[in-house]
């Protein structure tokens, strides 16, 4: 019984999508810390760098506001990764593992989704910082990061706070 109940409040929180790149992921982080070579290398793609995507940090307070929203919401990594990149895919995974854990205890365990058509996946809410690779056509509520509403995630986090769009609050929000 208890196992069933435990099931009805999983199914009943609300599906969040995270994109990862300028909203866990701080992009220009990564491009720093690669040689001038490189950079004159690829120049104009810097997307297609060889191994770039596993040298970035996360951005400000990205881990910390994520563990706290899996509380409250099915959450789910939903990026795209450069076609030309095959690097990139897994880079994406490493970083997920690296950042939030590779076992069952990981809010990500098994929850990533690469995707160019972040459109077809059904859910509630997605945070990401564009309107590419289907995401300004979610079915769901985008919530723009880095835009001027949303700049970081303090503003995400006070904005789904303040308007309560998560259920089983245990108590106030802070
Ligand atoms: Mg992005």
């Amino acid at each position: 019984m208890e196992e069933i109940n435990n099931m009805n409040n999983m199914n009943s929180k609300k599906i969040l999508y995270i994109d990862m790149d300028n909203v866990l992921v701080d992009f220009a982080s990564g491009i720093a810390l690669l040689s001038n070579e490189t950079k004159q290398a690829y120049e104009g793609n810097l997307d297609d760098v060889p191994g770039l995507f596993s040298l970035m940090a996360p951005m400000p307070y990205a881990i910390e506001s994520v563990k706290f929203l899996a509380e409250y919401f099915d959450v789910y990594i939903l990026s795209t990764a450069p076609w030309k990149n095959t690097s990139a895919w897994s880079d994406k995974a490493a970083w997920v593992k690296k950042y939030f854990g590779d076992g069952k205890d990981s809010v990500f365990y098994k929850r990533l989704i690469i995707t160019h058509r972040k459109d077809l996946n059904k859910g509630d809410y997605l945070i990401d910082d564009r309107t590419k690779n289907g995401a300004g056509e979610f079915a769901g509520e985008l919530i723009q990061f880095g835009s001027e509403r949303f700049p970081d995630w303090k503003a995400v986090l006070e904005y789904i706070t303040n308007n309560q769009l998560c259920q089983h609050y245990q108590e106030p929000l802070k």
